[in-house]
């Protein structure tokens, strides 16, 4: 023992003999041990026990070929190590090794020849490190970069990006190149600009993407974009961003070509359009044949019969489905015009309370107003957002019951909100009800009359004054709908 550490102090490290045992033994993240010229161990620390499982007392003059795997031996690696020391003065090696038990670790180390103070060689040190979890992580690593490669290259159907922090591209998939025609020695560096339409690019909306994936983990959008031959498609895209310990390093992007099913909406909202219009005019006809046939009536009998009073009412029913229709191609549009006024709210609602309270005896409209700032909005369509949500809780509370309208002031917004009783709706429900058509799938919801507009229209309307919509509610414990419209800057309270 004493002999050895002697001759690792002179031809290696330098260090004092007692100080190297100390060094060699308080170094548990490396194991330390040396190799006769026969390749058996003949001095071994702390942490090559602990790296690979044998006790000095065992392991000293048995093969160091043991830590090898049986695919390296039989390549001769240990032989080949040993001769690489001797003769270049190093041989680094970086393998998977054995354990005592069995089990593999990958080590990464060198050996060195020993030599003693006449030149002459002895043996080996080899010092070595467990690199595993490194391995695996750069494994796992690799894997994912593959595994992405893979996609990008497959997913013909998506255009994959990444982008530098800056909003340069960095990697363009074969889709992306499909859908754009560019391809990626053309885009790389470039920012993503490059497939923004030009009033998109004066509004910044590139930039904007960026920022709120950046801020918000996550951008979402359907827009224009441009091909390289100046063509458009509508693209349906998610952005996010890429952290590498904690640090923002990038951005990808993930897009659809939904040209295709952009056009074919356009062609039905252009159908339910053309036909709604079509349907106003005979619809205006009737309603004033009808109006006429009942004042005739009602002067000639005392009163219109129960029929009349059922078509009026059917028909009143018809115009206001094809109104809905025609709000609906017109939000579509971009043509719904707002014409604001400044209205007491409160007093619209005791107008509409009125109003609807004739339409069913089972239920009470109850409202609890509280003084709150004029507002500043198209008191027409405010209204018919009233008059939708005060219905559906009509209509969704088949068993009757009190129906609750408030307001309140909300900063510089009013919030009015409608509580009923009835069969309320799931979270599912609630994430869905301000999308176009959407209706409960559930088959008791289909016995109740609707098709899905009535609130997507007040949702867009809510929203085109700068207002905020939305709904609380558990299956069976009724429903709270609730919108805000900005107060009107004069701050005066009704
Ligand atoms: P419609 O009533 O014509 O189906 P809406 O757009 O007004 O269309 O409402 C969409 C869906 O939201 C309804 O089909 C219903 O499932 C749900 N819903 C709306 N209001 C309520 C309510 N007060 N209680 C329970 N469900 C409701």
């Amino acid at each position: 023992m004493e002999k050895r550490n002697i001759i690792i102090v002179d031809s290696v490290t330098g260090v004092m003999n007692g100080n190297l045992r100390l060094l060699l033994e308080s170094a548990k993240d490396y194991a330390i041990f040396t190799l006769d010229m026969e390749r058996r161990v003949t001095s071994w620390n702390a942490g090559a026990e602990l790296m690979l499982g044998y006790s000095e007392q065992e392991i000293l003059g048995q093969s160091g070929d043991i830590f090898f795997v049986p695919e390296d031996r039989a390549k001769n690696a240990p032989e080949w190590e040993t001769e690489k020391a001797s003769k270049e003065g190093v041989a680094e090696n970086e393998r998977w090794h054995l354990r005592k038990d069995g089990s593999r670790f990958y080590g990464s180390g060198t050996s060195r020849p020993l030599y003693n103070d006449k030149g002459e060689q002895l043996g080996f040190v080899k010092i070595m490190r467990d690199m595993t979890e490194d391995k695996r992580r750069e494994e796992a690593l690799r894997a994912s970069e593959e595994r992405l490669r893979i996609t990008m290259e497959s997913a013909t159907d998506y255009a994959i990006m990444t982008l530098d922090t800056e909003g340069n591209y960095t990697e363009w998939s074969k889709g992306a190149e499909q859908i754009f025609g560019f391809t990626e020695p053309e885009v790389l560096g470039k920012h993503t600009e490059l497939i923004f339409t030009p009033e998109d690019r004066e509004q910044e909306e590139a930039e904007k993407e960026i920022t709120t994936a950046r801020l918000k983990g996550r951008a979402e959008d359907e827009r224009w974009h441009m091909r390289k031959d100046g063509s458009r498609l509508f693209m349906s895209g998610v952005m996010r961003p890429i952290y590498n310990d904690n640090v923002l390093i990038g951005y990808v992007k993930v897009a659809r070509n939904i040209t295709e099913q952009k056009l074919l909406e356009k062609k039905k909202d252009d159908f339910i359009g053309i036909a709604s219009h079509e349907l106003k005019t005979p619809v205006t006809s009737i309603k004033a044949y009808v109006e006429l046939l009942q004042e005739t009536l009602e002067q000639t009998e005392g009163e219109s019969p129960a029929l009349i009073q059922k078509l009026n009412n059917q028909v009143d029913r018809l115009g206001a489905l094809i109104h809905t229709l025609l709000d609906t191609t017109m939000i579509a549009e971009g043509q719904l015009e707002l014409h604001p006024e400044t209205f007491d709210i409160n007093q619209l609602l005791q107008e509409i309370a009125d109003d609807m309270q004739n339409i069913s005896k089972r239920h009470k409209l109850v409202l609890q107003r509280e003084k709150v700032s004029r507002v500043k909005a198209d008191r027409e369509r405010i209204s018919q957002v009233i008059t939708n949500i005060i219905s559906n809780a009509i209509k969704y509370s088949p068993a009757g019951g009190e129906v609750i309208i408030t307001t309140k002031d909300d900063g510089n917004k009013v919030q009015v909100s409608v509580q009923d009783q009835g069969i309320g709706m799931s979270a599912n429900t609630i994430n869905n009800i301000f999308d176009r058509f959407y209706r409960e799938g559930n088959p008791s919801i289909q016995t109740f009359p609707g098709i899905g507009l009535g609130l997507y229209i007040a949702a867009e309307i809510v929203k085109m004054h700068g207002g905020r919509i939305w709904a609380e509610s558990e299956k069976g414990e009724g429903a709270t709908f609730y919108f805000t419209i900005p107060g009107s800057p004069d701050h005066t309270k009704s």
